[in-house]
């Protein structure tokens, strides 16, 4: 089946005998068992939800895995995967990553005794080099957010193997529908699930894919242990948004590369960070690894006042953080999503103060490049 047909047609209760067209809200935190001694499939739904895991196989699926797990946050599915390492592990990660991330990695790991190394993934070579024998996972998000970046997962996957460490990618702002990174040799497909896969702003999730058992083993081990898995309620609204994922990301995409056709050809706008621009530097490999360029951009006026002016301006797009929805939204991501990086880091990957990020939803083009424009001051 293709991904369309796929994102509607899988069991959605499996052996429930009415055939419901929907997944049923399991919301029950305990099941009967029938005996004293033995546990039937669904115990405690901690452990286990029938919604959940119509959720997690429909996930896994679509990521060409062969197990999903869906978490409470974006945030709970990446602390799932950073706490598989121990004391005296190391990360190497990108040095674009989402603020929250970066938050968890210098102020959370360290406590841990878990170092975290950042370097430019863009430049694998010089990336490579920054791994060691303590290195146990590599961490990064193509494209990145908010700069969009590309990075080469093929060969950043070989970089990582070479030294016994895991991939782990954050396909956040492609979605499964534009990339799959276990299919580029990834360990770990992670996604906040906030985003395209909700796509409505209506539920805050987190999910993970992988391939491999004896991983999936680890990462359902600690999914129950430390009890940060989606509810029953927040599944059944992800498992709805989900339906659609190819139809409004289609929109979104079209919408998307209309608007950084216009901002390329602005006379105040500096620079467009796109990678669905054929004078992007990562047009060709975005083009080689994913399936689009999906619908984040970002780009720069030279000019804080103006970058703060557009954001107040717009009237379409409504100032908030996240990305990935049905409503066109804009940031400053400087001051707003990636605020938590420290700032001698945020200094040395160079967000710049000027940069203003837009998430393209599914309104009318010809309305959403008339709100930036009458935003700039033509
Ligand atoms: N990864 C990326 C790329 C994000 O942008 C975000 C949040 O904005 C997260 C992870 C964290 O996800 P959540 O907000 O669902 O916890």
């Amino acid at each position: 089946m293709k991904f369309a047909s796929r994102l509607v047609n899988f069991d959605v209760c499996p052996e429930d005998p009415f055939r419901p067209m929907a997944t049923p809200i399991y919301q029950t935190a305990t099941f009967e068992q029938e005996h004293a001694d033995s546990f039937g499939q669904y115990d405690y739904s901690r452990s286990g939800n029938p919604t959940r895991h119509v959720l997690e196989e429909q996930i896994a699926a679509l990521e060409n895995g062969t197990r999903g797990f869906c978490f409470a946050s974006g945030m709970a599915a990446i602390t799932n995967v950073v706490r598989q390492l121990k004391a005296g592990d190391e990360i190497v990660a990108d040095s674009d990553l989402y603020g929250g991330t970066c938050r968890l990695f210098t102020k959370v790991l360290p406590k841990a005794g878990i170092t975290v190394r950042y370097a430019d993934a863009a430049d694998s070579e010089r990336f490579a080099e920054e791994l060691t024998e303590r290195t146990k996972l590599v961490y990064v998000e193509s494209p990145t957010n908010p700069l969009l970046r590309v990075i080469d997962l093929k060969t950043l996957a070989a970089i990582a193997h070479a030294r016994g460490a895991l991939l782990c990618v954050d396909n956040s702002t492609m979605s499964p529908y534009l990339q799959n990174p276990l299919d580029l040799g990834a360990d770990i497909a992670l996604h906040s699930a906030t985003k395209f896969l909700s796509g409505h702003s209506d539920v805050t999730a987190g999910a993970i894919v992988v391939k491999d058992a004896g991983l999936a083993d680890e990462i359902y081990f600690l999914q129950n242990a430390e009890g940060n898995a989606l509810s029953p309620f927040d599944c059944f609204l992800l498992l709805r948004g989900l339906k659609t994922l190819k139809l409004r990301l289609d929109a979104q995409q079209k919408n998307a590369l209309a608007i950084a056709h216009f901002l390329a050809g602005h006379k105040k706008v500096r620079s467009v960070l796109y990678p669905g621009l054929a004078e992007s530097p990562f047009y060709e490999l975005q083009k080689r690894q994913a399936r689009g360029a999906g619908a984040v951009l970002s780009f720069t006026t030279g000019s804080f006042d103006l970058a703060r002016r557009i954001a107040e301006q717009t009237e379409l797009f409504r100032i908030a953080v996240s990305f990935g929805s049905i409503h066109s939204t804009v940031s400053l991501p400087g001051q707003m999503s990636h605020a938590s990086v420290p700032l001698e880091l945020r200094d040395a990957r160079a967000i710049p103060e000027d940069l203003v990020r837009l998430s393209i939803g599914i309104e009318d083009a010809d309305d959403l490049i008339e709100d930036i424009a009458q935003a700039l001051g033509v």
